[in-house]
């Protein structure tokens, strides 16, 4: 077992899940994600234990806070952590203390989720939504690990501050040895998963912390991965390479400031925001499963909430990401995808991914039966 990704599990009990379906349309695409793990035990005869609780504002509405404490207990004790999506205009008033969004820091926080995936995944059917040329972006599949609980976002010192006559603005960048090897250990057992290559990135042309970065990722490499290929660029010229041949990578590892921009510029390489999918992932518990939470990159949407309109594949690839990630079964993932590639090849669409065809679009529901129907086709 190594930080954050699991390599085994004890077979004899069934994964627990806690699904937090959240606001907005948070409950209407978990619907469609409960669909899909009905299918798995009836026709797999994989069972998860599912629990269900309230987070954001449906939490805050019945308890006065965005996550009670019960359910943050809960969630430390789940073999993973499903959630849809937190907020809406109804909370905006709120004190900055019990907003919606405090519910999800919370559980990032308080499970120490450090390494956070985003994959950039471009199904052919869509590749026209991108805003790159199509054979750019066609089959593009790359995965940008995140540092989530460190760096300038939370580094000390940190605030506003009077120096002679005018006021300073200050942030700290820091990253100690250990924070970095943990993050890097995550890339390189993901690369072993897939293409076998982790690109670092950093400024260690101007940081000493990108210094750092870049020693520790080597060494890391050196001492416990020497068969996957490493690489190192420097952030800025690695969001040129995004954007002009994104399929060079396959895993790219970086801090928590250059991945929030890396993440959010490759994410949309591949078209709509109703298709991400994220893990956030911390270290292993005492089955050897890492700490977990997967969740949409999308919000709450009010603008469409209540509507059918949601498009619910981010957050059914998201189940897709626990299933290979904290589950260990990357087959049943390829599996799901697979059936998510092949309803899109045959044309079915949400409303958010119509482009000027005149295609109908179908409803949420309809997008997760016709998910469904695409698993049992593969079987
Ligand atoms: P948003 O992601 O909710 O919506 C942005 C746009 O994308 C909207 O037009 C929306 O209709 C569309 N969209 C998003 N997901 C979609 C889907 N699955 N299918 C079809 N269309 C989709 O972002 P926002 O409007 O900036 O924020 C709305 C609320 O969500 C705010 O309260 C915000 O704080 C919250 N939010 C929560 C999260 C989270 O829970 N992780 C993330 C971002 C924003």
């Amino acid at each position: 077992m190594r930080d954050g990704i699991l390599e085994g599990s004890d077979p004899m009990t069934n994964p627990s899940l806690l699904i937090l379906a959240g606001d907005g349309i948070g409950p209407e695409v978990m619907a469609e994600v409960k669909k899909i793990i009905g299918w798995y035990g009836d026709k797999r005869g994989i069972n998860f234990d599912v629990s269900e609780d309230l987070v954001g504002g449906s939490a805050y509405d019945a308890h006065g806070t965005p996550l009670h404490d019960n359910t943050m207990a809960k969630a430390q004790e789940v073999d993973a952590v499903l959630l849809g999506a937190v907020g809406g205009p109804k909370y905006d008033d709120l004190d900055f203390s019990v907003k919606p969004e405090r519910g999800l820091l919370r559980l990032r926080k308080e499970m120490d989720l450090y390494a956070n995936l985003r994959p950039a995944q471009c199904f052919d059917a869509l590749a026209d939504f991108s805003s790159l040329k199509k054979d750019v972006v066609a089959g593009l599949d790359i995965m940008i690990v995140r540092e989530l609980t460190s760096g300038i976002y939370f580094g000390e010192p940190r605030g506003i501050f009077e120096e002679g006559n005018e006021r300073v603005g200050i942030n700290t960048q820091r990253y100690t040895e250990s924070e970095i090897e943990r993050v890097a250990r995550s890339a390189f057992e993901l690369a072993k998963r897939r293409g076998n290559k982790v690109c670092s990135m950093e400024k260690a042309n101007v940081m000493e912390s990108g210094i750092l970065w870049r020693e520790v990722v080597q060494r890391v490499h050196d001492t416990e991965y020497p068969d996957v290929e490493l690489s190192h660029m420097y952030a800025d010229a690695g969001a040129m390479q995004l954007c002009r041949w994104p399929k060079q990578f396959d895993v790219i590892v970086t801090d928590n400031l250059f991945g929030d921009l890396l993440s959010d510029a490759a994410a949309m390489l591949t078209g709509s925001l109703g298709m991400l999918p994220s893990a956030s992932l911390g270290a292993p518990m005492a089955n050897g499963r890492p700490k977990a939470l997967y969740e949409p990159v999308h919000g709450s949407a009010p603008d469409i909430a209540g509507q059918g309109k949601a498009n619910p594949i981010a957050c059914i690839l998201s189940f897709a990401m626990a299933l290979r990630y904290s589950f260990d079964m990357g087959d049943e993932a390829d599996r799901l995808e697979k059936a998510v590639e092949q309803v899109l090849a045959d044309g079915k669409r949400t409303a958010d991914l119509l482009g000027e065809d005149g295609v109908q679009p179908v409803t949420t529901s309809e997008m997760g039966d016709a998910i469904v129907e695409a698993l049992n086709a593969s079987l």
